[in-house]
């Protein structure tokens, strides 16, 4: 996540508080809208974080555990520095981040050499599918700034409890430079977790460390904060984000894997256009 440029003074907190609700183990705020993909596809990013939340048949579910329980190959988490960010729509961004089961050196490094990239692109937080890992593992630091504030490192993490109070954030991307627009999310969240030395614990978020938690498990979960935007604000970026899918065509030579399709805005200024110079 980058750093906003503009807060809401309600929504920072810099403390860990309790959690004081008891709502619903669901991802609040289910995705509204649908992205189409270039093969056709389309899809909305699911947010689950958990079991399936209907019922499902033995077969399913034993299924669905197996994908979500895979762990990353020694391959999946071997890396070169420095590292480099990688931006919308790369595929990469939307592929299934592996839980991690291996707590060694080369961790550590990768660690080391998220915060780095993280510190130069002046973010504040920092997903490993961001850098070309599809590992279920983030680094963030809501002070932004190398030796101030607290690193914090989340690996495998998963949320048991979200608050039922919802706030508005102008948040920003490292892999969409230069957007920022309103996401709405809950306000704080109960997250259990390994650390670097792989051991389990829980903690509550509150504030802008909920917030950063938040932005990037839903990048480890393959959902970009765009696809939580009203349409009101998604609209506003539209231009922006179909700009990235072209710089992405132009730079790889194939199409973008997956394109905005709800640009009223951008629709009503293309109509303008064609109308200009009638009678
Ligand atoms: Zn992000």
């Amino acid at each position: 996540m980058a750093c906003a440029t503009r807060f809401q003074p309600s929504t920072l907190s810099y403390a860990f508080s309790p959690i004081v609700s008891r709502r619903a183990r669901l991802p609040p705020n289910p995705l509204r809208f649908r992205h189409f993909f270039s093969d056709g596809r389309s899809r909305f990013c699911n947010t689950m974080t958990g079991a399936p939340v209907m019922e499902v048949s033995a077969k399913t579910r034993r299924t669905f555990l197996f994908k979500e329980d895979e762990v990353a190959s020694p391959a999946d988490l071997s890396f070169e520095a420095p590292l480099k960010i990688v931006e919308y729509p790369d595929p990469i961004l939307r592929a299934r981040n592996k839980l991690i089961g291996t707590f060694d050196e080369n961790l550590k490094k990768l660690v080391d050499e998220m915060f780095d990239v993280m510190y130069k692109t002046d973010g504040i937080g920092l997903s490993a599918p961001q850098v070309g890992l599809n590992v279920r593992l983030m680094v963030f630091n809501p002070v932004g700034e190398r030796g101030e504030g607290e690193e914090i490192v989340l690996i495998n993490p998963r949320v048991s409890k979200y608050s039922k109070k919802m706030v508005l954030f102008n948040e920003g991307c490292l892999s969409f430079p230069g957007i920022y627009a309103d996401v709405e999310r809950p306000e704080s969240v109960k997250v259990d977790a390994r650390n670097i030395a792989g051991a389990r614990f829980s903690v509550n978020l509150s504030g802008l460390p909920a917030r950063v938690f938040q932005h990037e498990f839903d990048h480890l979960q393959g959902s970009l904060f765009f696809d939580r935007m009203t349409e009101e604000v998604l609209e506003n970026i539209c231009a922006d984000l179909r700009a990235l899918e072209k710089k992405y065509e132009d730079t790889t030579g194939f199409p973008s894997p997956e394109k905005i399709d709800t640009c009223k805005a951008q629709s009503k200024a293309q109509k303008a256009v064609a109308g200009f110079g009638r009678p």
